[in-house]
């Protein structure tokens, strides 16, 4: 048996990844010659054109925040009344619907991606829904060509929560070319990020003025306004550690995608959990490694997992718990009762995100693996001495 005793130092479900130093130095040198530090600058511009080249589209914009991009993004499709969403993601997807007005409509998730369920979709609309908004969640594509489907059918709009989704392709079109505007969100703790920050991706160009407009308040050439804007401009200083880590982000994935791997290999056998397999047709992006535990199987909750693994120095999260159908603000609707969400409410139970980032070593994971494994072995020596009356 492994003998282990845990890590010196925390091992955190992620960590930033940063541009380097000498290299950061010199763009601020660029942005204090120019001056300029917010207002679409040279540093956002050339950014949103160094992303629209890296995830193929034509119209892409930068925000302040993904948060930002989504209220931004729910006006700029005039949305109203009701809008079906997923309950199993971060409570930012919900909450940007509430600050517009908007009802969300909880759909129950498949439990095979934890996504949206698509065939659930059209049972839950009715003459006040106005859009579909389904997260891509853990960077698994949704079902895009069925959910587009749907809402040509009902003419209804389609924004893709695309927070984890940073590069992913489904059979090499990406994933930002399916429904009406798909976000990102580019916080520190994603793939890749510009600390805080976020963008749109958008089906054509006239959305995108829109978006734009909005993101500066509404304001016209004029300088007066017909739709109340918001703030949300990513600022120069923000870009220029967008462009620096943009020539990291592919030896990011690859680190995370051997990662990946070799905790499915340390882990697949161990009863009780289950890891995510490779996805057909699909280039991921490993933006989380989640596993989920049985607890008959495996003979302690995910709850206790969780703390176990605390004291060996490891901080794993629950993505996603508690469900947003779960939250004081949104419990009281009608789509958040537990029987309209049975599978999202179980996944929610057994759902662990383990440490994964590109600054981890092999040995990192074979170790987290190696304890897992090992409070496995422990937990069902426990409970045979239980059962023994030992
Ligand atoms: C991170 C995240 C967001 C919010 O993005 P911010 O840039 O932090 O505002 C939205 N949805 C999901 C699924 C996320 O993980």
């Amino acid at each position: 048996m492994i003998n282990n005793d845990g890590f010196s130092e925390p091992v955190y479900v992620t960590e930033p990844l940063l541009p380097d130093l000498a290299e950061t130095y010199s763009m601020l040198e660029i942005i204090w010659q120019s001056r300029q530090l917010s207002n679409n600058g040279k540093m956002a511009q050339e950014l949103e054109r160094k992303l629209a080249a890296f995830l193929g589209t034509r119209y892409l914009s930068v925000f302040a925040n993904g948060t930002n991009a989504l209220q931004i993004a729910c006006k700029t499709l005039d949305l109203s009344g009701e809008v079906i969403t997923t309950p199993f993601t971060f409570a930012a997807t919900a909450n940007a619907l509430a600050w517009n007005h908007l009802t969300p409509v909880f759909c129950d998730i498949e439990e095979a991606t934890f996504n949206i369920d698509a065939d659930r979709i059209e049972s839950l609309i009715t003459n006040k829904t106005t859009a579909i908004l389904p997260v891509h969640v853990f960077g698994h594509p949704c079902e895009v060509e069925k959910i587009d489907r749907i809402a040509a059918r009902h003419n209804l709009k389609v924004l893709y929560d695309g927070a984890h989704a940073f590069g992913v392709k489904i059979k090499d079109k990406p994933i930002g070319a399916y429904g009406d505007i798909t976000m990102f969100s580019f916080h520190a703790t994603k793939i890749f990020h510009t600390v805080e920050g976020g963008a749109l991706i958008f089906r054509d160009q006239d959305l995108q003025q829109k978006a734009k407009c909005l993101r500066n308040f509404g304001l016209k050439e004029d300088y007066s306004v017909d739709e109340p804007g918001i703030n949300g401009k990513l600022n120069e200083l923000q870009a220029a550690v967008g462009i620096l880590l943009l020539k990291e982000v592919e030896a990011e994935i690859t680190q995370r995608k051997y990662l990946t791997n070799l905790y499915r290999q340390v882990l697949v056998d161990v009863p009780g959990i289950t890891v995510s397999q490779e996805a057909e047709e699909i280039t991921a992006n490993y933006p989380y490694f989640v596993i989920r535990v049985d607890p008959a199987a495996y003979g302690i909750s995910r709850d206790e997992l969780y703390s176990r693994l605390l004291s060996f120095n490891i901080f794993c999260r629950k993505y996603f718990y508690p469900l947003c159908s779960n939250f004081k603000c949104f419990k009281g609707l009608p789509s958040s009762s537990a029987d309209n969400l049975p599978t999202a409410n179980k996944v929610a139970e057994s759902v662990l995100a383990l440490p994964l980032h590109g600054r981890m070593s092999a040995s990192d994971v074979q170790k987290i693996g190696g304890i897992i494994r090992e409070i496995k072995i422990k937990s069902k020596s426990t409970k045979f001495s239980i059962e023994l009356g030992v």
